[in-house]
Parts: structure tokens; C-alpha cells; sequence
């Protein structure tokens, strides 16, 4: 894909992510808007995201140039970042439709390819890795390389994903060469927890449930233990993979409540399981270790309907 010819015919562009942006979709995102605003004159560059955690926030421009409403621009080119589906552009999807040119850079194996120009490389370990590979490396200022270096980050779990490749690492590699600090981007962006933070995770490691022998491990939030601590989403970051590395599990399967009725699922698999297509079932998406889908029904329904799923594919995998 002609990326490159895109970006220098446009005057103006918009850099959007999906819904409730995680580490490599804010990565990818402000990367790419620092190494244009470095490197490119005369053009008019925004960059929307809904909401960015507060941990995310030392990196370049995050604090004032990040549009949260849309504007009104006709967009000569929109690039979508990390973005599986349409639905999941959230306020942009308007600003897409209405743009001349689209293209969209992603990683999922569930994309279902929207943009006008689609490069989806499913065996990357993220979005920032992909977006890696199209910049110039003496372009790359240190600023935009802890952008790229965080989203590579989050999205291989500190390096220990199976999505961890030798490319990942090379990439990794050149931009600590840049003068990135790898410890302060994985203690302030990845392991450091507020307090409140962590006590949502006790309680729901306190909480969760073993079902199938071991095979799946179950934590549920209510909203009113959202409201109990003061908590948004972005602050269960994290949960799901501590309840993943639990001796013998499968799969873990954390579950928030969003509404009457109406649940965020997150799963998450050792190996065995593709959870993408458990998630894409249910209107959602992912990858096939990580993938996530919104429910409708009580938490109890939500959960034997994904356990069916997970019991039916693991019962193929032992007889295979
Ligand atoms: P998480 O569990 O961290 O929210 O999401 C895990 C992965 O699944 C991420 O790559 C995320 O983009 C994807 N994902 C989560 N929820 C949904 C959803 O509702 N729809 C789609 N298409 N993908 C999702
Ligand atoms: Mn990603």
C-alpha cells in the first residue's frame, strides 16, 4: 500500500484510534502524529482519541493536542489506527465517512478491512510495530520512538507475548537507540498502579471463579463497584492478565458491567483457545490469544454462553 503517497498528497489529515484506546492504540496514534508534525510542512495534522489514561500522559503532545469531540473538516485523508471495525472509530466514524481517501493500519485478525487502503498484518504484535515499518528511522525523534515503544510494549505484555517476534525486538531494539528510557515507559505506563487500581484488582482476584476442572477463570464488576472506587475502564488494565497466569487456566474471562443487563467482555487464552472467535460470535473481536465483545443478558448467561464456547473448542484440541 502506497502509505507514503497518501499521506504527501493530503493537506489535511485526521489520525483516529478505536474506542476506549488502549497503550498501542495511543502509541500508534500520537506517533504518527509527532513524526509528521516533525517532518512534514504545510499540512493540517489532528489527531482524535475519546479518552487517554492518565498514564499514558508524559508522552509528546498528549496533554494538548488531542481532540476528544469531532470537528467540522472535510479530511483530505483519515488513517485509522489499531482499529479492527468501523463501529469501533466510535465519534470518528462520521469524520471517516466524510473524508476523501481512508486507510486504515491494523493488526487485528478480525479486521474486516473498512478503510479504502487496508494494511493488516495479523502476526505483529501491534499496531505500533506495523506503523514502524512504514517511518524512516532518521526521522524518528526520540519523542515519537517512547510513542512506538509504549504501544509495543502494552500490547506484547512487556515483551512475554507469543505475538513477540524477533522483528519486534529488532524494532525495540533501534528505538531505545533513539534514547528512550525503557525501564520509566514500562514502570509509569504499564506495572504502575494507583491504589485504587489495586484494590480492584484484589477483589477481583479475591472474587473470581474457577469453572470447567480449572480450564477458566471468572472475575465480574458490577457498576456499583465502578462507582464504589471512582473507576473508569482504562483502570482495570491489567486484571485480566493476572487472572490469566493462574496455574491450569485456559482461559480468563473478566466481565464489567455497562448497563442493566449489558457487559464488556475481556478474555484472555494460554494457547489453546482462540478467543477471537469465540468474541467474534458475539459481534466482537480481537486476536486469538486476546479478544474482547459486548454482551447482552445477565452476567451469569453472558458467562455460560462463553464457557460453551471455550469447552467446545478445547474438546476439539484434545481429540485432534
Ligand atoms: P481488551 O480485552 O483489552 O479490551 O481487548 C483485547 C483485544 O480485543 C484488543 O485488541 C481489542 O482491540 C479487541 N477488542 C476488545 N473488545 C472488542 C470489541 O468489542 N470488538 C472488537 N472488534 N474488538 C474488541
Ligand atoms: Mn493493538
Amino acid at each position: 500500500m502506497e502509505f507514503f503517497r497518501l499521506i504527501n498528497e493530503a493537506t489535511s489529515i485526521a489520525i483516529a484510534g478505536h474506542i476506549r484506546p488502549d497503550g498501542d492504540c495511543v502509541g500508534s496514534c500520537l506517533a504518527l502524529y509527532n513524526y509528521l508534525l516533525e517532518n512534514t510542512e504545510n499540512k493540517q495534522i489532528d489527531v482524535y482519541l475519546e479518552s487517554v489514561p492518565a498514564a499514558f500522559s508524559f508522552l509528546k503532545n498528549t496533554e494538548n493536542a488531542i481532540q476528544t469531540a469531532k470537528q467540522n473538516v472535510t479530511y483530505d485523508l483519515f488513517v485509522a489506527l489499531d482499529c479492527g471495525s468501523i463501529d469501533r472509530l466510535g465519534f470518528t466514524e462520521e469524520l471517516f465517512l466524510g473524508a476523501k481517501h481512508t486507510v486504515c493500519l491494523d493488526h487485528h485478525i478480525s479486521n474486516t478491512r473498512f478503510a479504502e487502503y487496508n494494511h493488516v498484518e495479523e502476526d505483529v504484535s501491534s499496531t505500533c510495530e506495523v506503523l514502524c515499518g512504514f517511518l524512516e528511522d532518521a526521522k524518528i525523534s526520540k519523542e515519537t520512538a517512547e510513542c512506538l515503544y509504549l504501544g509495543i510494549v502494552h500490547d506484547t505484555g512487556v515483551f512475554k507475548h507469543s505475538n513477540t517476534t524477533r522483528r519486534t525486538m529488532d524494532m525495540a531494539g533501534r528505538l531505545l537507540e533513539k534514547g528512550v528510557s525503557s525501564s520509566k515507559v514500562i514502570d509509569d505506563s504499564f506495572y504502575r498502579k494507583t491504589y485504587m487500581q489495586n484494590q480492584i484488582l484484589g477483589r477481583c482476584l479475591l472474587e473470581s471463579i474457577l469453572l470447567l476442572n480449572g480450564k477458566i477463570i471468572y472475575s465480574f464488576v458490577s457498576q456499583k463497584m465502578m462507582q464504589l472506587y471512582g473507576a473508569v475502564a482504562s483502570d482495570l488494565d491489567g486484571i485480566i492478565d493476572q487472572l490469566r497466569v493462574t496455574e491450569g487456566v485456559e482461559v480468563a474471562i473478566l466481565v464489567r458491567e455497562e448497563g442493566v443487563q449489558h457487559h464488556k467482555v475481556s478474555m484472555r487464552s494460554n494457547g489453546k483457545v482462540d478467543v477471537s472467535k469465540i468474541c467474534c460470535m458475539f459481534g466482537g473481536g480481537g486476536h486469538k490469544m486476546a479478544a474482547g465483545c459486548t454482551m447482552n443478558g445477565s452476567a451469569h448467561d453472558v458467562v455460560n454462553n462463553l464457557s460453551a464456547q471455550i469447552e467446545h473448542q478445547l474438546k476439539g484440541y484434545t481429540t485432534e
